[in-house]
């Protein structure tokens, strides 16, 4: 039996080192909606502590507000790299869309982006002191990721619930709300598929998350 134990880990080994770069995603955020730094920050952990559990390192690169004209910074240029995406804080409501979701993913051709909607997360969370602005805000950068990364408009469970309750919410605060085991998976192997550009593309179609307190 000490030996079979000895061939596991050799295979594990070898595993380890025939292995691709880590996976890993660049996100361009864009703060459309004067959210205070710190916030940013800690929705930035959030969501990234979400991804480091599915094996995911997210680079945050924080852009200026988003506009048509994206000036001369080079970090938040377009950029045809797969693995980068872009994602708008928004002050105001999207046109044409539920009035009541919190984000919205759009999966475009290559387009890779997604926005959360500020104001009703605020509106969310104002009336009770035990959640935070950052920590929902977090949540909802997590879950448009997580579509685009996807490809898909389909939600499960954990963070990938359409509608979050009163429970996801605490959940949430207290960092037991992440992707499922499979989600986890399906993600890794979406963004290996990515980074080997065999990334599928799919046709216009959107998704928003939505609260039902
Ligand atoms: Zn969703």
């Amino acid at each position: 039996m000490r030996s079979s134990g000895w061939m596991f880990g050799l295979v594990l080994a070898a595993h380890a080192a025939g292995s691709e770069a880590p996976l890993e995603i660049t996100v361009q955020l864009f703060n459309s909606a004067s959210v205070p730094q710190s916030e940013i920050r800690r929705a930035e952990r959030e969501a990234g502590w979400m991804f480091q559990t599915a094996g995911i390192a997210v680079h945050w690169v924080e852009c200026p507000a988003l506009q048509r004209e994206r000036g001369g910074d080079q970090v938040c240029k377009e950029s045809d790299d797969s693995r980068l995406f872009v994602v708008s804080i928004n002050a105001v409501d999207p046109p044409e869309q539920s009035d009541t979701a919190l984000g919205f993913a759009l999966i475009h051709g290559r387009s890779n982006h997604a926005a959360a909607v500020y104001p009703r997360i605020v509106a969310q969370t104002e009336h009770d002191s035990d959640y935070q602005d950052c920590v929902l805000l977090g949540s909802v950068l997590a879950h448009e990721l997580a579509h685009l990364l996807f490809r898909s408009t389909r939600h499960g469970e954990g963070i990938m619930r359409a509608n979050w309750t009163r429970r996801d919410y605490q959940a949430m605060a207290h960092r037991r709300l992440t992707f499922t085991a499979e989600q986890a998976q399906t993600l890794r192997k979406m963004l290996a598929k990515r980074s080997e550009g065999e990334a599928r593309q799919a046709g216009p179609t959107s998704t928003e998350a939505t609260v039902r307190p």
